[in-house]
């Protein structure tokens, strides 16, 4: 095992990485922006080093000031988190050129999932469910395009290859749009991700989105840890998280699940790995593959009691997997909130110092957060201050235990989403639970409207 991980990372995430460590009896680095400097898990590492301003390119995603730090400390292996350098390909390959070991995949399995047509065929080629679209990337002849989205049928979605954060896509619903959104999507793709290919898919107009968290080793052992809903988003990005996905068949997840982590087993894969689908009219579709831990990664812990993040410190010095997918047994219900210092309504972000600062707890309830009384929220990152995690033996009893837990947070100085998650923990819809991934958007447009009439 390591005895010095440097976490390439801030956050809720740092303290989780460095969590972990701990009780692993690791020792650990933690890399600082100046603005970090006062972070709970900068104090707790065993070592910190400034690796440069606030500003991230020039801090979490200076690739050289985060080797000469793992070079300084004599750490031999890097945490990369999510977010930040953690699926950059090239990063991963300076790491191990450099000599440590990157904590995740290799760093040409990053290149091929980082690549969603090259993703996808290699999915295609496993045997996971796809969502039907185009061979590979689209072809130049306008004739060409115009008769794979005939045989697709509209509407289709128009995505960049290079694509990430829910940009690079277009919907088209008529053949008259067609050229145009293909031609806008390439040239937005070249100018945001450095690559103008695009691909076709059938657009999925009411999905739900599930997704499979994988574990594998380097001796070509994996297993899958069950699914994650994921539908509840705003402008694609997660609201609530929960596992297991309310109303599919426990056999489908199974069969699902196998394929997964057998492809893994085909392409080589090692450490945690997350598998998006669309999840619609009872069926998977394969959309990408994250190849790192997820920010929603804590639901699965609790309902398999596997520990993902240590998972992958195991894999990645070289242990074998130490249970088998028999072993995995999942037992009750967990649900998680991502809290964010922003307006609840507006979603204005809303950094600030927090006077007050007030955690939950009782039976069931997990609170993963850097923050503390008197923290400043640094306006230059991500919003998200920290994640609420209650677990239930059953979904109500997950629902009440964090509609309570709600109740009991008090976060003073900032505005945080606390009330809109406590609004959404009494949504009907949300109670009987399988929405689809618009429900939360069309929430809050009537709700707009009911505030503007
Ligand atoms: P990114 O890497 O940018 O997150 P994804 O491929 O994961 O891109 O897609 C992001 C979101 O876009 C999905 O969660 C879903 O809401 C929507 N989306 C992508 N592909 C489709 C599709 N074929 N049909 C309907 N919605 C889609």
């Amino acid at each position: 095992m390591f005895e010095k991980i440097l976490i390439a990372n801030r956050g809720e995430i740092a303290l989780r990485v460095l969590r972990a460590c701990r009780e692993m009896g690791i020792r650990t680095v933690a890399v600082h922006s100046v603005a970090d400097t006062e972070a709970k898990y900068v104090k707790l590492a065993d070592e910190s080093v400034c690796i440069g301003p606030a500003s991230s390119t020039l801090s979490y995603l200076n690739v050289p000031a985060i080797i000469s730090a793992a070079e300084v400390t004599d750490a031999e292996a890097i945490h990369p988190g999510y977010g930040f350098l953690s699926e950059n390909a090239d990063f991963a390959e300076r790491v191990e050129q450099s000599g440590f070991v990157f904590i995740g995949p290799r760093p040409e399995t990053i290149r091929l999932m980082g690549d969603k047509v090259s993703a996808k065929d290699a999915m295609k080629e496993a045997g996971v469910p796809c969502v039907p679209g185009s061979e590979g990337a689209l072809p130049s002849d306008p004739k060409e395009i115009v008769r794979i989205a005939r045989s697709i049928g509209y509407p289709v979605i128009i995505k960049a290859a290079g694509g990430g954060g829910g940009r690079g896509m277009r919907v088209v619903h008529t053949e008259a749009a067609l050229h145009n959104a293909v031609s806008m999507t390439q040239s937005e793709a070249q100018a945001a991700f450095g690559n103008a290919t695009v691909y076709m898919e059938k657009y999925l107009e009411n999905p739900r989105h599930v997704e499979i968290q994988v574990l594998a080793d380097q001796h070509g052992n994996a297993v899958h840890l069950g699914e994650r809903d994921c539908s509840m988003q705003r402008r694609h990005q997660k609201v609530i998280e929960e596992a297991p996905a309310p109303g599919i068949d426990r056999k489908h997840i199974e069969k699902v699940g196998e394929r997964c982590a057998q492809a893994c087993r085909t392409i080589g894969y090692r450490g945690a790995g997350t598998f998006e689908f669309l999840f619609e009219n009872g069926e998977f579709y394969f959309i990408e593959m994250n190849t790192r831990v997820q920010v929603e990664h804590p639901v699965t812990e609790m309902i398999t009691g596997v520990d993902i993040v240590q998972g992958q410190i195991r894999v990645a010095a070289g242990e074998k997997l130490w249970f088998k997918q028999r072993d995995v047994v999942f037992r009750g219900h967990a649900i998680e909130c991502r809290i964010n210092a922003e307006d609840p309504f507006k979603f204005t972000p809303c950094p600030g110092q927090i006077s007050n600062w007030h955690m939950p707890g009782g039976p069931g309830i997990r609170v993963d957060s850097h923050v503390y009384n008197g923290y400043t929220v640094p306006p230059y990152y991500d919003s998200m201050i920290g994640k609420l995690i209650a677990y239930g033996d059953t979904r109500e009893q997950a629902i009440r235990r964090m509609r309570i837990a709600l109740s009991e947070m008090a976060v003073d100085g900032i505005k945080t989403n606390v009330p809109l998650h406590q609004e959404l923990m009494l949504d009907s819809r949300f109670v009987e639970g399988g929405t689809s991934i618009h429900y939360l958007e069309h929430k809050l447009a009537d709700r707009n409207e009911l505030q503007k009439s």
